[in-house]
């Protein structure tokens, strides 16, 4: 039934699908969940015991949490300014995920007809999926073929003359999501002279993967803001944190656009404790890499499947010579691996696969070569 009161635009949407195609027949033994690029270890039990002495004895279940998140935007602070020097809690702000910071922006920006929002696909959904809830236009550019650099003139096109309303946002991730890539110094300097009219959103969410941050240039430029997550190398996917790093008036933009409490009490908890263990959990980030470097080689000798390089915890991957058109080919063996029990994401016109640990990585080969192409 369509319910007349609602906005035309948000009847057109779908809801968004968690694992799509998930839902199997015959189930495998073992589920290898490597279709949304998480860190493959939960907390290790000391800090889960940790965590929940902390919600049994520090937090009273009636009251409101700290909705100023004056403590954990100072521990975010001092860990972003590890690489990023002079970086304060007034640069900080945080959200319920990285997803609730997207909004936050696109909010303070666009919404009511004030602008549209430029993304480079393929690139993560949640811009222009959450672009849309809003009713804000979605400019999409390509990239190359090859090495998925962003079309840089189209972009520059679209923004020099706008089909409809300017662009006031440029969404870019970095490394991007699905295809693996950093944004290259040509990228990097082809954002730094847009006009201050527009706000840059650099999403490192695999920050902790690439080792290489854009947040140091929020102390010079007004128009940039990096979002990081705790959903990633910091293991904390289940309690939905993420912050932006940007100058402290687009900071305090993004708190009168928020929900008061919008980070539960335990989930503070939980980021305050990551934080302060950031090394022990930090530390399986070379073997991720290591892993990573591993499984791409070898599906580049041992399989049909062509990985291209990654700086992130997942790998891009497309049948080298298809049987079929290319997206019949890419959903064969996304069913294929599924039916093994790899789940692994397609999208953006290819298949996208996080690395787990070294046993789910071993399986993930065997179950792609296992499929006959
Ligand atoms: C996983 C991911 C996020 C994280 O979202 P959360 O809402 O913090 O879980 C943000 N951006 C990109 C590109 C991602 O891949």
């Amino acid at each position: 039934m369509v319910l007349s009161f609602l906005r035309s635009d948000v009847v057109q949407l779908a809801a968004y699908q968690p694992h799509p195609g998930a839902a199997g027949e015959a189930e495998p033994q073992i589920i290898d969940p490597l279709d949304t690029n998480e860190c493959p270890y939960d907390l290790p039990a000391e800090l889960k015991e940790k965590l929940a002495w902390t919600v049994q004895h520090t937090i009273a279940a009636n009251r409101y949490p700290d909705g100023g998140h004056a403590d954990l935007k100072a521990s975010i602070a001092a860990y972003v300014a590890e690489s990023a020097p002079g970086i304060l809690a007034q640069h900080i702000s945080v959200g319920n995920g990285s997803d609730e910071l997207i909004r936050s922006l696109l909010i303070a920006t666009c919404v009511g007809g004030e602008g549209s929002v430029l993304v480079a696909n393929p690139t993560f959904s949640m811009y222009a999926i959450l672009a849309r809830t809003l009713g804000i236009p979605v400019v999409a550019v390509g990239r190359d073929e090859e090495t998925f650099a962003v079309d840089l003139d189209a972009a520059q096109q679209a923004i020099d003359q706008p089909a409809g309303l300017p662009v006031r946002v440029v969404f870019m991730v970095h490394p991007n999501s699905p295809t693996g890539n950093a944004l290259t110094e040509a990228e990097l300097a082809w954002l730094k002279q847009l006009p201050e009219d527009i706000l840059v959103v650099v999403d490192e969410a695999y920050f902790e993967f690439s080792q290489h941050t854009t947040a140091a240039e929020v102390r010079q430029r007004p128009n940039w803001v990096v979002l990081r997550t705790f959903s990633k190398a910091f293991r904390l996917a289940a309690f939905r944190v993420g912050y932006a790093v940007a100058n402290p008036d687009l900071t305090a933009a993004l708190e009168k656009v928020r929900l008061p409490y919008n980070l539960p009490s335990a989930t503070q908890a939980a980021a305050a404790l990551a934080l302060a263990h950031r090394q022990d959990l930090l530390a399986v980030i070379p073997e991720i890499q290591a892993q990573r470097d591993w499984l791409s080689t070898a599906m580049a000798s041992q399989t049909p499947l062509h990985p291209w390089p990654s700086a992130a915890n997942f790998i891009y991957a497309r049948p080298a010579a298809p049987q079929r058109p290319m997206e019949d080919d890419l959903a064969h063996w996304f069913q294929h691996l599924k039916a093994q029990g790899t789940l692994i994401r397609h999208t953006g016109g290819g298949l996208r696969i996080t690395i787990g640990s070294p046993a789910e990585n071993q399986r993930t080969l065997g179950h792609i070569i296992q499929v006959s192409p």
